[in-house]
């Protein structure tokens, strides 16, 4: 057997496009497109290419979006005050904060930053009162990973309801508002992390299994129960030659391209779940393209919310 792949990619695409509509409508009645600000502090690699995927996926839907990009030398108050200035700005309906800050901002500036944030514009999901919304199930902006990966299920009509869900991962950002996700929607949900004892037999109980850890291969088959859809939410960028030897046989394509780049993109799932899975996210691929066409999702919502829909 080999997983059927479920393909991240044409998603993003087709919702995307689903958008497309309710932007226009929008700009039409407002005199202005929904507008989304993006703060960029610092010069992370990484995070350079998520703000500009975002932002030219923001483009292309017909969005206005705004970098604001702040030095790695910026303080605290810089950056707090850059938000503040999207919070007032009538022509910014979604703010975003690039994760991560640089570690100079301090240890709390990540939580200190997103607690500034209107959580009206709140596109991340990451303020503790849309957390708040969210555990309560009432309407709120949701973070887009999980929002995403809950796309990729209801689309692909892997059944929610009844499931027995396992999410690896405990992070504010997927873990838990994804394991409060499958919840809603009626799961049995079981949230692991580092600390689980014989995490490997808990998964194996899952009908829906989440990776969310950010370790190269670390769901292996015996994670996983034969026919189960598995969701690798990972994403590391690999050089190490001995970690890429651990997951591609010699002669794999992506093995040479490691060769050829020196990188490599990989996911938590290593690729031999392929043979046990009924159904697998690729990474790239998978719920990465979700992550943004549900981040735009957001914004054109957090626009209609402030200023009635269109
Ligand atoms: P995170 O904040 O580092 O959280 C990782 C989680 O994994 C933690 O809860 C940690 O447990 C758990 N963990 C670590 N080692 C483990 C182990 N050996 N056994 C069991 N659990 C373990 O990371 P995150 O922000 O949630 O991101 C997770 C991954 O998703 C990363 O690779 C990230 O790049 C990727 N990501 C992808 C997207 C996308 O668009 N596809 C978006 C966001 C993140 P403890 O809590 O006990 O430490």
């Amino acid at each position: 057997m080999s997983a059927r792949l479920l393909d991240g990619n044409a998603l993003s695409a087709q919702i995307r496009s689903e958008l497309q509509p309710g932007v226009a409508a929008f700009t039409a009645r407002h005199g202005r497109p929904p507008g989304l600000g993006i703060v960029l502090v610092g010069d992370d690699p990484a995070s350079q290419i998520y703000v500009r995927n975002k932002l030219k996926a923001a483009s292309e839907l017909g969005m206005r979006a705004d970098l604001e990009r702040l030095p790695v030398s910026a303080t605290l108050d810089e950056v707090l005050a850059q938000v503040a200035r999207l919070n007032a700005s009538a022509d910014h309906d979604g703010i975003l904060v690039q994760d991560p800050l640089p570690e100079t901002l301090g240890p709390h500036a990540a939580r200190i930053v997103f607690d500034t944030i209107d959580p009206a514009k709140d596109v991340d999901g990451f303020h503790p009162v849309n957390v708040g919304r969210l555990v309560q199930k009432r309407p709120t902006l949701v973070p887009g990973t999980p929002l995403g990966v809950i796309a990729l299920l209801e689309r692909s009509n892997i059944p929610i309801a009844g499931a027995r869900a396992v999410v690896i991962g405990r992070s504010d950002i997927v873990g838990k508002p994804m394991a409060m996700l499958l919840l809603h929607r009626d799961a049995t949900v079981t949230i692991c992390h580092s600390k689980t004892p014989d995490l490997a037999a808990i998964a194996a109980t899952a009908d829906i299994l989440v990776a969310a850890v950010g370790r190269p291969g670390f769901v292996t088959p015996e994670f996983v129960k034969p026919g189960a859809t598995v969701i690798d939410v990972g994403i590391t960028s690999v050089t190490d030659a001995a970690v890429i030897a651990r997951l591609f046989p010699e002669g794999h394509a992506r093995r040479e391209a490691f060769a050829r780049r020196g990188s490599l993109v990989v996911g938590d799932v290593h690729p031999a779940v392929a043979a046990v899975a009924g159904a697998l996210t690729p990474v790239p691929g998978g719920v990465g393209p979700l992550t943004v066409a549900m981040l735009l999702s957001n914004v054109l919502r957090a626009a209609e919310m402030v200023v009635g829909p269109a």
